[in-house]
């Protein structure tokens, strides 16, 4: 069978060269003897391997000395809960920007462990649209402020990086992280399921800075601790191993094809196809503000469900998989990530023009 265009939200494509590489590597690595998953996680091999993910991530992100990056368990949503724990720690406050679902969450868990407030939210129009918001609309003793920077359920991205001036900003990245140059600088933690543009599932990256390291709440459960995690190279306890080998051929593969600006390029070329035909027609409608477009996420609906239902089913058997919309919203979302190629794309396209042409309103 031959390999479709999957437009899954995540877990999601990965690239095809690195999953040839992976395929050659799978029973031997390196002269190992050993497959990458049948190794210790302390041995000299993997070490390596761990490191030149991290080396290869700080690289191609441009990510500064004073920040540690992290290898972690648990999916952005245990991050929900381990934000308010390691950094709500001097008057137990934050302010939440609430953009979509998984900000909603994070918000809720939030509220668990201190006086948690919404910022600013776009929930009145069903989150089509980035809130715009700067430190008027924070509390000035709030110990850090939450955004997610991309909503992968609703197809919005932050136009801006929001100034927070001195109180930390905390940024869920899972479905835009390296798709684009980000000045890590701005942000006291980024954060990032690996599943949507990085690995397969099961890895979480924390790029967080170091000052903001061991002030833990005190009964923070340990594997919870950016600190304890920092402090032992992420290997407190056993890694997601093959997961991190993964995300190292990912950022290879990303250095190798000249890094995040290149990757940004290739990014902007795909939405624009998509976003241009959407603009150009009336059949199908692209609910998000065009301001708040996501690169990596686009949403649209053609107003009547059982045409949007026949479109994902239709669609699937042309090859063109997973384009059903999240069950909150409806409708359908293409998701774009950096593994997608071109032709996928405009391939979708076309299909959506013979299915307009095919199946008019009544
Ligand atoms: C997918 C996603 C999550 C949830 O990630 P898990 O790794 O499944 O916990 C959280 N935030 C965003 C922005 C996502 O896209």
């Amino acid at each position: 069978m031959e390999r479709v265009y999957n437009f899954s939200a995540g877990p999601s494509m990965l690239p095809i060269e690195v999953l040839n590489r992976a395929a050659n590597e799978m029973l031997c690595y390196g002269d190992s003897g050993m497959s990458v998953m049948e190794m210790s996680h302390r041995s000299p091999v993997y070490d390596e391997i761990i490191k030149d993910a991290e080396r290869l991530l700080r690289k191609i992100m441009n990510i500064p000395d004073n920040y540690k990056v992290l290898f972690l368990q648990g999916g952005a949503s245990t991050q929900f809960a381990a934000v308010p724990l390691n950094l709500m720690n001097k008057n137990k406050k934050a302010d939440y920007v609430v953009s979509g679902q998984f900000s909603n969450k994070a918000y809720k868990e939030a509220q668990k462990y201190g006086d948690v407030v919404v910022a600013a939210s776009s929930k009145e129009a069903n989150f089509s649209y980035i809130p715009k918001f700067d430190k008027s609309n924070i509390r000035p003793d709030a110990d850090y402020v939450h955004v997610c920077f991309n909503n992968t359920i609703y197809g919005t991205k932050f136009p801006y990086i929001p100034d927070t001036g001195d109180i930390p900003l905390v940024a869920d990245m899972s479905s835009c992280i390296i798709s684009e140059p980000i000045d890590v600088n701005k942000f006291g933690v980024i954060y990032a399921g690996a599943q949507k543009n990085m690995a397969p599932a099961g890895l979480t990256i924390v790029i967080i800075r170091e000052d903001l390291m061991g002030n833990a709440r005190e009964d923070i459960p340990t594997m919870l601790d950016y600190k304890t995690m920092a402090d032992n190279d992420s290997m407190y306890n056993t890694p997601p191993c093959y997961c991190i080998y993964i995300a190292k051929l990912v950022y290879e593969w990303i250095d190798s094809l000249g890094g995040l600006e290149k990757m940004k390029e290739m990014n902007e070329k795909k939405a624009k196809v998509l976003y241009d035909y959407l603009d150009s027609q009336d059949y199908y409608i692209a609910p998000v503000q065009k301001d708040s477009r996501s690169l990596m996420n686009v949403t649209f609906v053609t107003g009547d469900a059982d045409l949007d239902k026949k479109f994902a089913s239709e669609a699937g058997k042309a090859g063109l998989k997973n384009l059903k919309g999240h069950r909150s919203v409806g409708g359908m979302r293409a998701s774009i990530y950096n593994a997608m190629p071109y032709d996928g794309v405009v391939a979708l396209v076309e299909f959506m023009k013979k299915f307009a042409e095919e199946n008019p309103k009544a």
